[in-house]
């Protein structure tokens, strides 16, 4: 007896929808493509208990007679590719005929749908037509999934929290809507209007409605060409910034995929305006002869593989760039690394080890920890060392160096000292002990609330952690669609900066995928206080500030690093000096 079997079609679909469908999120991708893919001008999603429920699709796209209604359940059943050579030359969202099928299989659907002649109705449990009747001559298609995967119990016990569900949800609309602005999309949950985007085919709109007015105002246009590539967007001017780089979106023949090279072009071209940790707001069109690319990497279609990356990449860079010389939003702090401050551009394997030299000689000249201390890497730990014995380490200013950077010396090294990296460590140490000690931080009223606005998905996000903000001081509340208002806040935050502390924290909550604690928390809101409060780059210095600066420096138990782990100093000791001149 044979032991190998061919699966049945409702097991094999079963299958399938594991790759296809992983979560709620995932049903509305698939479904609102296949009516971007109709020609839908209007596409109306309706979502109920995290779309755990009933997640609905409804477009005036062109619609399916019967016969196709019934073959669009079957598997590898597409109207968009014929033939082999259909797959390196596609322009539809979806191809692979496996979305019906797969969440036919994992949900109960009901479909209507329209060519403008006679309707069919079909309702579909375990992947088999059920009922079928004539319905309406409306022409388009409506989608109804309900009770997704109830039988499929391990996935629904996967899912995230409601709110982290809808988020997902939240932003796989966004993305379609910058991707489609001449399509009107408006996203209910649970009865209530969440979005709407008005479908006249201005992307800044969309932005406007997804992030507010006041990021919208922030934007500014580009766009750029080569041979291969045509590209176009909206990029932030650098009076905002994200703490992540979730807000840089990339849309490719408009289809929202994942292109971490364009996404790191795009931060490439803020290197020397923003910090860091800071990312801008992008909106990236990319418009590519389909031929170039392969859209068959992944089943959800998340990823793609492109030939010539490298030249689109240098193109999106140049582009951005150029705003900012048309623009003229940034005093350059330097300019191309090419001139003469090359010399001094950090470099970090540099910085690392002589830093690790530099720590091991004040281990063993200063005798501050034991010679066997195993990890010259590791920062020392000072904090067992009284303050007097620290402050062993005086430096003395010589200068400062691009409003930016405080140049100093020793008997042993010269050091470079980044001078809002230093500030903020000083603050933070600061702000730490006069305020971790506090058992609850008192708060005060605000006279005139003050309102966030936020991304649909954040703010969805954001209801996970309101007790939290609550603990430390922050009373907010739901405010409209996308805002929340805040009525209280710790006493230490002044009221003039407020939303822009709030602002921080919240990106910082947001961005920490794991569950946050209240110090964790605290410990950000410190880190946010200092970095507020800081001296910031482009402050001249007076001789006297600077070595004020240094001493305080050096009263820290982690000089070395900012609150956010990068170096406040280098540092090129004699070896290392001796080294650069070929002397060694
Ligand atoms: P694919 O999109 O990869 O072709 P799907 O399983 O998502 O596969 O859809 C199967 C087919 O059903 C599509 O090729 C299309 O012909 C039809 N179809 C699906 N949704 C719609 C819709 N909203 N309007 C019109 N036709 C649709
Ligand atoms: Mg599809």
């Amino acid at each position: 007896m044979s032991l190998i079997k061919v699966l049945d079609s409702a097991l094999a679909n079963k299958i399938a929808a594991g790759e296809v469908i992983e979560r709620p999120a995932s049903v509305v991708k698939e479904l609102v493509e296949n009516s971007i893919d109709a020609g839908a001008t209007s596409i109306e999603i309706k979502i109920k208990e995290a779309g755990k429920k009933i997640i609905s699709v409804s477009d005036n796209g062109k619609g399916m007679d019967k016969e196709d209604a019934h073959l669009a359940f079957k598997r590898h059943a597409t109207s968009k590719i014929i033939k082999e050579r259909d797959l390196f030359n596609i322009h539809t969202l979806g191809f692979r005929g496996e979305a019906l099928p797969s969440i036919a299989a994992v949900a109960n659907v009901t479909i209507e749908t329209s060519t403008g002649e006679a309707g069919t109705k079909l309702k579909l449990v375990n992947s088999n037509v059920v009922e079928e009747e004539t319905c309406a001559s409306r022409k388009g298609t409506t989608i109804k999934v309900e009770n997704l995967f109830y039988n499929t119990p391990a996935r629904l016990k996967y899912l995230k929290s409601d709110n982290v569900e809808i988020s997902h949800i939240n932003e796989i609309v966004s993305k379609l809507s910058l991707a489609h602005p001449n399509i009107s999309f408006t996203l209910y949950i649970d009865d209530k209007i969440n979005f709407s985007s008005t479908g006249r085919g201005d992307v800044l709109e969309v932005i406007s409605s997804l992030y507010g007015i006041s990021v919208a105002r922030e934007m500014k246009k580009f766009s750029g060409e080569t041979d291969d590539f045509v590209i176009s967007g909206y990029t932030s001017s650098l009076g905002i910034s994200k703490s992540n780089r979730n807000f840089i979106i990339t849309i490719l023949n408009g289809r929202c995929v994942r292109m971490i090279g364009v996404v790191n072009a795009v931060i490439d071209a803020y290197k020397t305006y923003l910090s860091d940790d800071r990312f801008p707001i992008t909106v990236i069109n990319i418009e590519i002869d389909p031929t170039l690319v392969d859209v068959n990497v992944h089943p959800a279609k998340h990823e793609v593989r492109l030939s010539k990356e490298n030249e689109l990449k240098s193109l999106v860079e140049k582009t951005i760039r150029e705003v900012f010389k048309v623009e003229n939003i940034a005093p350059r702090i330097y300019s191309e690394p090419s001139s003469k401050s090359a010399q001094i551009e950090l470099d970090v394997d540099t910085f690392y080890n002589s830093k690790a030299s530099f720590m091991e000689e004040i281990a063993i000249n200063e005798n501050l920890i034991k010679e066997d201390s195993e990890e010259v890497n590791d920062f020392v730990d000072f904090s067992s060392v009284p303050n007097e014995e620290k402050k062993y380490i005086r430096l003395n200013p010589i200068g400062q160096l691009h409003a930016k950077y405080i140049l100093a010396y020793d008997e042993k090294a010269l050091y470079i000292v980044d001078q809002h990296a230093a500030a903020e460590r000083i603050n933070y140490e600061k702000f730490q002990k006069e305020l971790n000690d506090q058992e609850k931080w008192l708060y005060t009223d605000l006279l005139v609330p003050i309102v966030v606005n936020m991304s649909n998905s954040q703010s969805r996000r954001l209801m996970d952690y309101l007790s939290l903000f609550k603990d430390i001081g922050i009373e907010m509340v739901p405010f409209g669609i996308n805002s929340y208002k805040v009525s209280t806040i710790p006493i230490w935050m002044k009221e003039a900066n407020a939303s822009e502390y709030i602002d921080d924290m919240i990106e910082q909550v947001l961005s920490n995928n794991g569950r946050l604690k209240i110090g964790d928390l605290r410990l950000k809101a410190i880190s946010t206080l200092a970095c507020k409060a800081s001296l910031k780059a482009n402050k001249v210095l007076s001789m006297q500030e600077m070595q004020t600066l240094l001493d305080n420096l050096f009263t820290c138990n982690n000089p070395f690093t900012c609150p956010h782990g990068r170096p406040t100093l280098i540092v090129y000791d004699s070896y290392e000096l001796d080294k650069m001149f070929k002397r060694v």
